[in-house]
């Protein structure tokens, strides 16, 4: 029987029925009332998502983009900036920022812990802190499955003339950003992962204190020119063709995440991670990452010793239509990593479970089929 994958990776990840089927319709033009319609609704919502009052910028393309985008727009070449690197994401912001020639300073974690606010503030008190313009850091580290406290950060750098700049791209939609209290000046989120949408888009929100600096940065760009979207977004339209269907898709997927409520899809992944963790735990699969800092919309598990993981994975995908990712990098092979963010629910959860079981079964992992599935049962609030 040929069956749709489902898809439990950190993006791309499913979409309802609901968002699909608008983009099966005619195309309509993007200089129209009838665009505007979905252009404003979709801009609406997705300040609602963020928890702020600042603009939120569109691009077309996918998160890496908007995560460069924020480096050009918001810096000069030679500024000094401060990454708090969690993995292969904290990662890129390093290698993005420092390919246009910023002064990029670095705080390393090991990878599956999270970074604490008081490394940060450690930092910038120290010799090398001095003149930092711009922190970032990753808010869902995906990679590892570790979420950092974006609070905590924002409270000590909130009286401080630096900008704070988050990767909230696999988070925004999952788990809660509070943008404006949090102080977060770029925040810069994507379609494909918690927000049931295909790749595609970029979202971006921008602070004053970030126009403050944009209108100053002297690094070249022009497509991803924030200036240029704040215009257009002034007057409800982008400044290039956007990609129409993705916008008209964005508003329907935003329209159903409120329809639901932003805190019960919180504590719907919130209560999907804890069912996750239980039940990896309960057949005797390791956690990747330090739980103090468990993300709520990945799970990254260590494969067992003599096991290859990697032969797991595509048991799962081939025999059983459920794909979840692999490690990244040095963990290639080492770790898998379950999705459960976005358009999922308990029983996704729970078929990827028993797949998990019975691919690692057949590998020869010591396992009593049902031991993982109960163990999630007992969490799930279904
Ligand atoms: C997926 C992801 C990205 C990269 O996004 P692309 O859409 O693949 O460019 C960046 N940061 C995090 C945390 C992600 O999960």
């Amino acid at each position: 029987m040929q069956r749709d994958k489902l898809l439990m990776t950190p993006g791309p990840t499913m979409i309802p029925h609901r968002v699909r089927e608008t983009m099966a319709r005619q195309m309509i033009h993007h200089r129209t009332k009838e665009f505007e319609h979905y252009f404003e609704k979709m801009n609406e919502g997705l300040k609602k998502v963020f928890q702020t009052q600042n603009p939120v910028l569109t691009l077309v393309s996918s998160g890496t983009c908007g995560m460069e985008a924020a480096v050009v727009n918001a810096f000069s070449p030679g500024d000094k900036v401060l990454v708090a690197s969690t993995g292969v994401f904290g990662d890129r912001f390093v290698k993005i920022a420092s390919r246009f020639g910023l002064d990029v300073q670095v705080i390393s974690v090991p990878w599956g812990h999270g970074v604490d606010p008081r490394e940060i503030e450690d930092f910038l008190n120290g010799p090398k802190g001095e003149g930092v313009k711009g922190v970032f850091v990753t808010h869902n580290e995906t990679s590892t499955g570790v979420a950092n406290d974006l609070e905590g950060i924002g409270r000590l750098l909130n009286d401080r003339d630096c900008l704070f700049i988050v990767d909230a791209i696999s988070s925004m939609g999952g788990m809660e950003v509070k943008t404006d209290e949090w102080g977060i000046d770029i925040v810069v989120a994507g379609s494909q992962k918690a927000f049931m949408l295909p790749p595609g888009l970029a979202f971006v929100s921008v602070s004053d204190k970030a126009w403050a600096a944009i209108e100053k940065s002297r690094l070249p760009k022009f497509y991803y020119d924030f200036l240029a979207y704040r215009k257009s977004l002034a007057e409800k339209t982008t400044p290039y063709t956007t990609a129409v269907s993705l916008v008209i898709a964005a508003s329907e997927a935003i329209e159903m995440m409120l329809e639901e409520g932003l805190d019960n899809i919180y504590a719907r992944h919130r209560n999907l991670a804890e069912a996750c963790r239980a039940a990896v735990k309960a057949i005797g699969l390791q956690l990747f990452a330090d739980e103090k800092h468990a993300s709520d919309l990945i799970t990254a598990i260590k494969g067992p010793e003599g096991i290859d993981i990697e032969k797991v994975r595509k048991t799962m995908n081939l025999q059983y239509d459920i794909m979840i990712a692999g490690g990244q990098q040095h963990l290639k092979g080492k770790i898998i990593r379950i999705g459960h963010m976005g358009y999922v629910d308990g029983f996704d959860l729970i078929r990827t479970l028993i797949a998990l079981e019975l691919s690692l079964s057949q590998e020869g992992f010591p396992i009593e089929p049902g031991t993982a599935v109960s163990a999630a049962l007992k969490v799930l609030k279904m």
